[in-house]
């Protein structure tokens, strides 16, 4: 039997553990148990009628062929007017890129900007692509913890101790998955003094749920809170989230025309650019009516309020109240040492979600896939029955612990 060689850089990469719990969780469902999934990161919603229309006539007027790299200047033209609509950023359109979702975007941009051994820091938790795309392109993720204990935000002292020469970039993502933390315009500002200090590290804006915010929480974006700093941001977006559009991919970028460059050659040599038909769609996501954002808003805002409330309930388990997204993201220590009526002991974050899963049929996963323990992510991007179901069980379950 032929020997299949895996290529030595796929070496430092595991596979998610949030598709393995999935995988499980879907296997159980298959075989009749009536599994509740709240680890998807995507909207229950269905993307709105007039983006699939647009697909629709894009399709039927001929727009299947191979597009400019980059996108097409319509989308381009629409990202151009996004930009400066929602954020008061000026990017000129050889400085805006799509892709095929902001995976590729985040992908191309560390393709075309890291060398082996380079540094990319990543507060933690974070969501869990983001190390494995830096190694794959070379880089060395460098973590640094940001647990509850700071509202899961990086502060200026853990950046500065974080720099070395090393250092190309900063990664931040607000809202964030998966702790569903923002930071405004107050809480960039010491973190963008640090890097005016240091004019080598550049800063990725990971801002996929800028529309995706709750309460009096107001986004900010970096280039915009700090203009000095323009020159070496890449602003990161997408329409899967705000538009309920994951399956369409197509994410986009603004960022210096040098660095746009790099990631379309990139780009090039792998997706071309991405499907003619999601470019048309996007455009109609960003160019038409914008109430639908406000509605899902408000349903996802409820949805959060009673998974926090229900959480903070539960004796051992403690949640802060996300700013946006749509995961809670909470400390479950209070559980860990205790004994389920089966007679295991829950030491780690992980034996509480297999706990949950095996026993109570509710997939959530835990704080160390994304980097950081003992906590547990649920997303509530699902129906409010089924989230309190799930919440019940997950009370119960809890209850159970001796
Ligand atoms: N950034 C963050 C923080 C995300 O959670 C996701 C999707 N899970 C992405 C980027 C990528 O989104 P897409 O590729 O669908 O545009």
């Amino acid at each position: 039997m032929a020997q299949f060689r895996r290529a030595r850089r796929l070496d430092p990469i595991e596979v998610s553990e949030i598709l393995t719990i999935g995988a499980k969780a879907a296997e159980m469902k298959r075989e009749g148990a009536p599994v509740i999934i709240l680890g998807a990161g995507e909207p229950d919603f269905d993307t709105p009628e007039h983006i699939k229309e647009a697909a629709a006539a894009a399709m039927r007027a001929g727009e299947t062929k191979y597009t400019a790299l980059g996108g097409t200047l319509a989308l381009r033209q629409a990202i151009q007017a996004k930009f400066q609509r929602d954020n008061g950023l000026d990017y000129a359109l050889d400085e805006i890129v799509a892709g095929t979702g902001a995976k590729e975007i985040l992908f191309d941009a560390f393709m075309a900007s890291l060398n082996p051994g380079d540094e990319v820091i990543v507060p933690t938790p974070y969501w869990t692509s983001y190390s494995d795309i830096i190694r794959i392109a070379g880089g060395e993720p460098v973590l640094v913890p940001c647990g509850d204990d700071t509202g899961f935000r990086l502060t200026a002292d853990r950046l500065e101790a974080a720099i070395t020469p090393r250092t190309r970039w900063l990664l931040l993502n607000s809202p964030s998955n998966p702790a569903g933390v923002g930071y405004s315009a107050a809480d960039y500002q010491p973190l963008l003094e640090v890097l005016l200090r240091h004019p080598d590290v550049w800063l990725m804006a990971d801002d996929m749920y800028e529309h995706i915010t709750y309460g009096s929480f107001e986004f900010a974006t970096p280039a915009q809170v700090e203009p000095r700093l323009k020159d070496r941001v890449l602003t990161v977006n997408g329409v899967s989230k705000a538009y309920a559009m994951t399956g369409w991919r197509l994410g986009y970028a603004g960022g210096p025309k040098a660095l746009i460059d790099a990631m379309k050659v990139v780009q090039s040599q792998s997706t071309s650019h991405p499907s003619s038909i999601s470019q048309a769609a996007a455009v109609a996501a960003l160019n038409g009516p914008q109430a639908v954002l406000a509605e899902r808003r408000d349903s996802f805002q409820a949805r959060r309020d009673l998974v926090v409330e229900a959480l903070n309930a539960m004796e051992g388990i403690t949640c802060p109240v996300p700013e946006g997204a749509f995961y809670t993201f909470a400390n479950c220590a209070g559980l860990l040492g205790k004994r389920t009526p089966e007679g295991q002991v829950l030491e780690t974050d992980a034996d509480f979600c297999a706990y949950l899963l095996d026993q109570h049929h509710v997939a959530v996963v835990p704080g160390r896939a994304f980097g950081i323990s003992p906590y547990f992510r649920i997303s509530y991007a699902t129906s409010e029955a089924e989230l309190r179901e799930a919440l019940s069980r997950i009370g119960g379950a809890v209850a159970a612990l001796r």
